[in-house]
């Protein structure tokens, strides 16, 4: 999660900026006699909206305790981990269930190769969502994945995808089999990737009669294999405990519903609302909910003008812009007024669509009145004489295309309409241009 300080000390979380061990304290390093401080309260809110948005039920009927989790590991100071019992249950997103969510610290980074560790990331708050289950494919785990990314990034409240910062342990299983966990897993293709390697591995294992023990195995991105890490520790293993050195987590009714009364509404929720309140298509929503302040804008402008104009926009030429510009919405700096006055010159045909598409690139680069881009871009509208002329003029200077056209070869009618949209210097509707060709052809056909 994307905290400004640690879950148990004041150090800083920006672990990826500063050099090696320099966010660090007694208490993050483990050292004997230092005492955590109460867990950081922003990284329990952040837990419990992540929890309400996948529609999980708060643990506010029970005390929660913080357990030690032991294990060797270089990474691990202290030896143990620290990790809550679940802060929620019960919860479900696009018909996989979601067994419960707890608050963990992330151990330090080990480097096997230098046999260095930076302890930077020791301590940083961490939340751990465990579904059911219920997923059948890679291709469902992918889907899932990527929705509930989307969930995260709608929060505000967890570090960028790309980072790395989203790991994923998959378990897997095949009828006759042992269930295999595979981590060191940072991306959502990384899951797709191991889990596919996984069932064709396990699947020969058992046509060949032969076991597939119960383990952990880790998966090795460059190769894109998994290899085994070690035999499956049992819940024993890791001599769980309450922390001593800790008070229990108690949430109420009253912080979680301040926490509710704040959070955004989440992305799939968000997508089918859109769908009924503006009519629109299943297709557009879901482009327009695939970033939060995409959504925002789309509203915005929905209050302006048509919403379906809008999405269509939204789903087609605003997408198209960004990306080629590799900018996010949050980047976007024209208002959600500049966007519908454009939107507005296309319904009331003022500019065709393309002209439009011309316009919108100005805005995402700077954003200023649609008017006034109009005129700086010279896209005064075509005049009805202006544009019969140069449709004649396409079909006198290329006899050989008109020929081609009524001997039937379709292709022959983009060439003319393109030969009409020079003349035009693009000002020209392309489909008014198909449509005056189509008929000053067929007239002279007659003739
Ligand atoms: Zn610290």
């Amino acid at each position: 999660m994307s905290t400004e300080r640690k879950l148990y000390c004041d150090c800083p979380t920006n672990y990826q900026d500063v050099p090696p061990n320099t966010n660090v304290c007694p208490i993050c390093t483990g050292m004997p006699g230092a005492k955590p401080l109460p867990p950081n309260e922003h990284a329990v809110n952040a837990a419990i909206e992540i929890a309400l948005m996948l529609g999980c039920r708060i643990t506010t009927d029970q005390t929660i305790f913080i357990q030690r989790k032991h294990y060797d590991y270089p990474d691990l100071p202290s030896g143990y981990q620290r990790t809550s019992l679940p802060i929620a249950r019960d919860g479900e997103l696009q018909g996989v269930r979601i067994r419960e969510v707890h608050l963990e610290e992330d151990p330090g980074q080990y480097d096997p190769v230098a046999g260095a560790v930076d302890y930077n990331r020791s301590g940083v708050p961490l939340v751990e969502i465990v579904t059911e289950p219920d997923i059948k494919s890679p291709e469902e785990a992918r889907k899932f994945l990527r929705m509930l990314t989307r969930v995260l990034e709608y929060t505000g409240k967890v570090r960028p995808e790309a980072g790395g910062a989203m790991r994923a342990d998959v378990n897997i299983s095949l009828e006759g089999g042992g269930r295999v966990e595979v981590k060191n897993i940072n991306s959502v293709k990384g899951a797709y990737r191991a889990l596919k390697y996984e069932i064709i591995r396990q699947r020969e294992r058992l046509k060949r009669g032969e076991a597939v023990v119960r383990e952990t195995r880790a998966y090795l991105e460059s190769q894109m294999v998994t290899v085994p890490m070690r035999v499956k520790e049992l819940e024993e293993d890791y001599r769980y405990i309450p922390d001593p050195d800790i008070f229990p987590l108690i949430l109420d009714a009253k912080r979680v519903n301040s926490v509710r009364g704040k959070m955004a509404e989440p992305p799939h929720l968000r997508e089918q609302r859109l769908v009924k309140q503006y009519k629109i298509p299943n297709a557009a929503a879901e482009v327009i909910v695939s970033e939060r302040e995409l959504a925002d804008l789309y509203e915005a402008v929905a209050r302006e003008v048509d919403p379906k104009l809008a999405a269509t926009w939204f789903r087609t030429k605003l997408k198209k812009v960004l990306n080629y510009m590799k900018l996010r919405a949050a980047d976007v700096k024209f208002t959600p007024k500049q966007f519908a006055g454009l939107l507005q010159m296309v319904k009331m045909k003022r500019v065709t669509p393309e002209q439009g598409e011309l316009v919108l690139r100005e805005l995402a680069k700077e954003p200023a009145d649609p008017e006034e881009l109009l005129v700086k871009l010279g896209l005064v509208p075509l005049k009805k004489s202006e544009l019969r002329a140069a449709v004649d003029r396409a079909i006198r200077e290329n006899p050989r295309a008109v020929k081609d056209y009524r001997a039937g070869r379709k292709e022959a009618l983009n060439f003319l309409a393109g030969k009409v949209m020079e003349l035009t210097r693009g000002r020209a509707d392309p489909r008014e241009v198909a449509r005056l060709l189509k008929s000053k052809l067929k007239k002279k056909r007659k003739i």
